[in-house]
């Protein structure tokens, strides 16, 4: 009994403590609302951040924790106000599950602004619940946050879109930087970063890889199609591509200096920051004062450019790079992640795993 009172029971992967190490656990869904979206698992993919989270680097971590937030599963069941969706569509869910709905940036349509939104995981949902992410047998998102999936894109390529995607995609858009012919460069070759090379180049832009070594040379220009690779170390190519780019898409997660990047910026050139930098940056004004140079930052998408980003994914055939997991293996590829030991993405098989076995 009660089952229906209390919600679902379901199985997720969970970490206890900051040890990040995840292990099967049982958890209570909320029961369908009007505007909740129950969805069935397929798969999720492994984010930089979800390392953060599970080991408490940011010291606002509750456990118990199932992280995920690039999750694409199929619609089991609609609430009565549910118009977007039904029973058997192919869905996806990021970063967010919730907004406040009233904020200037909820009213703009950039929700991920908003001061009040909700995390799809190590978060607390409006009812007072813990908000639990994708790796889990299933997952109950408002409508609002969830999207659908193209049709003949496949769950595990679209699962990296959702966030990585979209984090790239966001500021380009934004910035008026989508038309074909600009000059980008991506500066670091993480899961982000190489997401940053497929969708500026499907664009139509040039795309210089900067690297603070030639270790990724091949695989820039031969596997991922950038056009330029440059090694922010050697002076004299840096001082050939000054003033070059239209845009630097900058990936790096750790302090670095701005300067030898400003100088790469054309006139009204734009260093878009995406990494996490707990520490202050340092920069002398002349750099962005001379050629009105712009230096700002991104997060994520809002739900209606990740729908965008979707679209335009699957129009220019664009394809992540992924190794797809089974659950079994989830603690290695965060190991693996945390050493860069990936190209670039794992995906977990979430629907293709036996939960209850660790
Ligand atoms: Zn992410
Ligand atoms: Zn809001």
């Amino acid at each position: 009994m009660g089952s229906m009172e209390k919600g679902r029971t379901i199985v997720g992967w969970a970490a206890t403590d900051p040890s990040g190490v995840l292990a099967p656990q049982t958890f209570t869904l909320r029961n369908t609302g009007p505007e909740d979206v129950f969805i069935k698992v397929m798969c999720c993919g492994i984010c930089h951040t979800d390392i953060h989270q599970i080991k408490n680097h940011l010291g606002m971590s509750r456990y118990p924790m199932v992280p995920g937030h690039e999750m694409v599963g199929e619609v089991l069941e609609v609430g009565s106000e549910v118009t977007k969706f039904k029973t058997g569509d192919i869905v996806g869910v990021g970063l967010l599950v919730g907004c406040c709905r009233s904020c200037r940036a909820c009213d703009a349509d950039i929700e991920q602004y908003c001061n009040k939104k909700i995390w799809s995981y190590n978060d607390v949902y409006t009812d007072g619940n813990p908000t639990q992410g994708g790796f889990a047998e299933s997952m109950i998102v408002d409508q609002k946050f969830v999207v659908k999936i193209p049709e003949g894109m496949s769950p595990e390529q679209a699962a990296p879109l959702l966030c990585a995607g979209v984090t790239v995609y966001s500021p380009l858009n934004h910035f008026g930087l989508k038309k074909s012919g600009l000059k980008g460069a991506i500066l670091g070759l993480g899961g982000v970063g190489h997401m940053g090379v497929k969708i500026s180049k499907a664009m139509g832009h040039h795309v210089t890889v900067i690297s603070s070594s030639d270790k990724k040379k091949v695989e820039a220009l031969d596997h991922l199609g950038a056009d330029e690779y440059l090694v922010s170390s050697d002076s004299s190519t840096m001082e050939q591509a000054a003033d070059s780019f239209d845009y630097i898409i900058d990936t790096v997660p750790v302090n670095h200096p701005l300067e030898p990047y400003l100088s790469l910026l054309k006139v009204d050139g734009k260093l878009i920051l995406m990494g996490v930098i707990n520490t202050p940056l340092q920069f002398i004004s002349p750099m962005v004062m001379l050629g009105r140079k712009v230096i700002t930052g991104s997060f994520i998408g809002s739900m209606k450019e990740t729908e965008e980003m979707l679209e335009f994914c699957k129009d220019e055939g664009l394809s992540s790079m992924i190794e797809v997991v089974k659950m079994d293996y989830v603690n290695t590829a965060f190991e693996r992640l945390e050493k860069n030991d990936v190209r670039y993405r794992f995906v977990v098989d979430v629907a293709g795993s036996d939960l209850q076995q660790q």
